[in-house]
This record gives structure tokens, sequence and C-alpha cells, in this order.
């Protein structure tokens, strides 16, 4: 068991080695692969330090390479690497550039492959099955590079694709990970609850990043995390912002619109009817359930006190609320 899933990480740390060397030495490679990085503003030290890589648009070229090297056929299939028919092997990531996926240590688990053609048939990402060593409700993208800076800064920027923390990286901000490719879970809350305590989302500035922040706010603070979110300006992702703006620039958007997570509700309700009364009781609803996640009674309170003064609401009524909450939920 351990020596399968050891065969595991060695398969998968070669693929990446494979991939980068292909990125930057073949014709192919150079051409197609480092070109699109190069095009989307990554530095050539980025696209190193990040091991980015592409697979040849070849129906087999990296597995036959890896079977040549003597990588065992049954870890390329386990990793899904290579997809097995008959007599023949494939390469799942044909055509893609690469992005690795390291563990907190720095060890290779899987991979996000993104596709180059604007094809709509095609998913624009692919990932690394579900694995022994690849796990991806207990991974986050980019935990390897951060780690130090999330400690250091006691704060840790939640983005939603690889490109994202990429990009942040370059902007000189290096406390960020994402979720990439799955919904936020609460295991990834609680590897970063090892390093602070601090969540700030930055999700992109559409209506899925929308839903997708409201639904990890209750998830960050059922595990005891604090939670701010920083919406971004509509259409623009951590990525694409970060390349249209200075690093100062940045730094200072993120530090004036990051909310924490009452004023952020709030601010949704300001935005759409402020005077509609329905929609106003909702949003008070929403944000006492919100608050009878949180497993501290000091931090309820001061919520409480939050959200009284900004919905201008009696805090008794908040406070009936959350017990009537809390004892439903038993
Ligand atoms: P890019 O800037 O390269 O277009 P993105 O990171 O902005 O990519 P989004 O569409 O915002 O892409 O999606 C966010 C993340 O969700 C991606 O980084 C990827 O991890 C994942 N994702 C997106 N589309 C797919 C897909 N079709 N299949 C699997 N995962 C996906
Ligand atoms: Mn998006
Ligand atoms: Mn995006
Ligand atoms: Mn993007």
């Amino acid at each position: 068991q351990e020596d399968e899933r050891e065969s595991m990480y060695l398969v998968s740390e070669f693929a990446s080695k494979y991939f980068q060397n292909t990125l930057l030495k073949t014709e192919q490679g150079k051409a197609i692969g480092l070109s699109y990085f190069r095009e989307r503003g990554f530095t050539d030290e980025t696209i190193k330090k990040f091991q980015l890589g592409y697979c040849l648009d070849e129906w087999d070229a990296f597995t036959s390479e890896a079977l040549r090297k003597g990588y065992k056929l049954e870890f390329l299939e386990k990793t899904g690497l290579s997809i097995v028919k008959g007599e023949k092997q494939f390469d799942r990531f044909k055509g893609r550039v690469m992005f690795p996926i390291h563990s907190m240590s720095g060890r290779v688990l899987g991979f996000g492959g993104r596709i180059l053609t604007n094809d709509k048939k095609a998913a624009k990402y692919l990932n690394s099955p579900e694995s022994e060593i690849y796990h991806k409700s207990k991974v986050l993208y980019g935990i390897f590079y951060a780690k130090q800076a999330i400690a250091k800064e006691d704060n840790c920027y939640l983005v939603e694709g690889y490109t994202d923390v990429i990009q942040m990286h370059q902007s000189g901000i290096e406390n960020v990970v994402s979720s990439s490719g799955t919904a936020l879970t609460s295991e990834q809350i609680r590897l970063i609850s090892r390093l602070t305590k601090n969540i700030t989302v930055l999700f992109d500035g559409d209506a899925a990043g929308m839903r997708a922040s409201i639904r990890g706010i209750d998830l960050i603070l059922e595990q005891g995390m604090n939670v701010k979110v920083c919406v971004f300006p509509d259409g623009e992702d951590p990525d694409s912002f970060a390349r249209k703006n200075s690093q100062a620039d940045l730094q200072e958007y993120l530090l004036e619109n990051a909310k924490d997570f009452i004023e952020f509700k709030a601010s949704l309700l300001f935005e759409d009817a402020k005077n509609d009364p329905v929609k106003r009781a909702n949003l008070i609803q929403d944000m006492v359930s919100s608050i009878s996640k949180i497993p501290n009674q000091i931090q309820q309170e001061v919520y409480i006190q939050e959200c009284s003064r900004i919905m201008d609401i009696s805090e008794n009524v908040l406070f009936s609320t959350l017990s009537q909450i809390l004892a439903r939920e038993g």
C-alpha cells in the first residue's frame, strides 16, 4: 500500500519534470505552451517557480516516454496520467498546458490541464482523477508556495483558480491558495486553519463567484475561523484584475474592499432593495443564520451587535432568532 502510493508519487514527479521540459525545450512546447503562458503575462521566473508545463498534442508521447524510463503502466493509470484502452494507452492531458498540484510538503499529487483552443465542447480545465494520492476535496492549489506567507501575514486569500494564485504571486501577494476545480470543502478550510484563523475570500466578480462566496462564508465560520469577502468588479477575477492594475493598486483594492461577512451581506442588499421590507427581513434572517454557525459565543454576540447596528434592528429580536435557530438545529 505504502509502496503503491510511493510509486504514484514518483511517476507524478517524473510527469511534472517531463511536462516542464516539454514546455521549455521542445518546438511545440515553446510555440504553443510557452507562448500561451507569456501571453497571459506570466514571467519565465513564475513559470519555473510553479513548474508549469505542456503535454504534447500527440496521442501517447508522455506515456511512451514514461514506460521507456521504466515507470509501470499500473501507476500511470492509477494516477490518471495515462488512459488505458485495451492494448492502447493515451495521454490524458494531450495538448494542454499543465499546472502541477503540490501537497503542503511539496510533493506532486496531481495536475490541472488547461485547453488552449476555444472549443466550447471540451472542458476548459481537466483535473487528475481521484486517486490514493490525490483527493481533490483535501487539496488546495498553491499551499506549498503560500504556507510561509500565510503564517507570516496571519491571513489567507482564497481564490477560485490556478491562474489567480499565480498572478497574485507575481503581484507580490504570496498568501493565496485556490480550491481549483471543486466547491470549497471543510477539509480544505481545516488545512488553512493550521496556518491562520483568518481567511479573505476573493472569488470571481460574477454570479457563480458570488454564490460560492456566500456558501463559503458559513463553511469557514463553522470551523471557528474569521472570514472576510472582497468582491471584484463585474467580470473580473483576481488574475485579470492583477494584470490590469499595478501591484500597489491591487494591494489597496484588497485592503479597501475586504469586508467582514455581515458588511458583505449588507452590501448585497443596499445595492438591491434597501426599502423592500421582505428582502430586508430575509437578509437579516440570513445573517443570523450565518452567525449561528460560529462556535464561539463572544464572537456571536459581537456579530449580533454589528448586525443590529447595520440593519437597524434590535439586538433582542436578533438574539431570540439566534436561540431559535440553535434550538432547531439542536
Ligand atoms: P482562466 O482564466 O484560465 O480562463 P479561471 O481560473 O478564471 O481560468 P474559471 O472559469 O473562473 O477559470 O474557473 C475557476 C476554476 O474552476 C478553474 O481554475 C478550474 O480549477 C476550475 N474549472 C473551471 N472550469 C472547469 C471545468 N470545465 N472542469 C473542471 N474544472 C474547471
Ligand atoms: Mn469564474
Ligand atoms: Mn476565473
Ligand atoms: Mn481567469
